[in-house]
């Protein structure tokens, strides 16, 4: 198991260290803004939708290590996607880092897979899970959203 979270640590790292679909997608026909102000991270996430299809996916923003690492992952995991394929995968993730009991995750997260560990971590929830709520607020009313409800 160590083994495995030090890999989780690894694709992590490398992801924040080279974040992927870091860019203002010029063509982007939906977008939305997110902010965590907990932790202070913020993102923009940019789609490509062509009909249901989500062509291409990027973000800007910045904040910790987790919040970049999880916009560099789900951008990448979203390209050729529907969007009920991925309000699908925010269920699954969200449910993997916040109530999944100790296991295997689910194995269509693939790569997603490696924010398991921050249910370990509660505060760091949020974190993760930002880049996910903007893409839910891109693919519907384009709002700004923030982990705080309140806000
Ligand atoms: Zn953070």
């Amino acid at each position: 198991m160590s083994d495995l979270r030090e890999l989780y640590q690894e694709v992590i790292l490398d992801h924040n260290k080279n974040p992927r679909n870091f860019h203002k997608l010029e063509n982007a026909n939906h977008h939305a803004e997110g902010y965590n102000p907990l932790c202070g991270d913020k993102l923009t996430v940019y789609l490509k939708m062509e009909g249901d299809k989500i062509s291409d996916a990027s973000f800007e923003g910045s904040g910790c290590a987790i919040s970049q690492a999880s916009a560099s992952l789900m951008t990448s995991y979203l390209k050729g996607k529907s969007t009920q394929e991925a309000l699908e995968v925010f269920d699954k993730f969200h449910h993997m880092v916040t109530e999944d009991p100790e296991g295997s995750p689910e194995p269509s997260l693939g790569k997603l897979a490696v924010f398991a560990g921050v249910r370990e971590f509660p505060t760091r929830v949020k974190c993760a899970t930002l880049a996910w709520h903007t893409l839910k607020s891109a693919l519907g009313s384009g709002q700004k959203v923030s982990t705080e409800e309140e806000d």
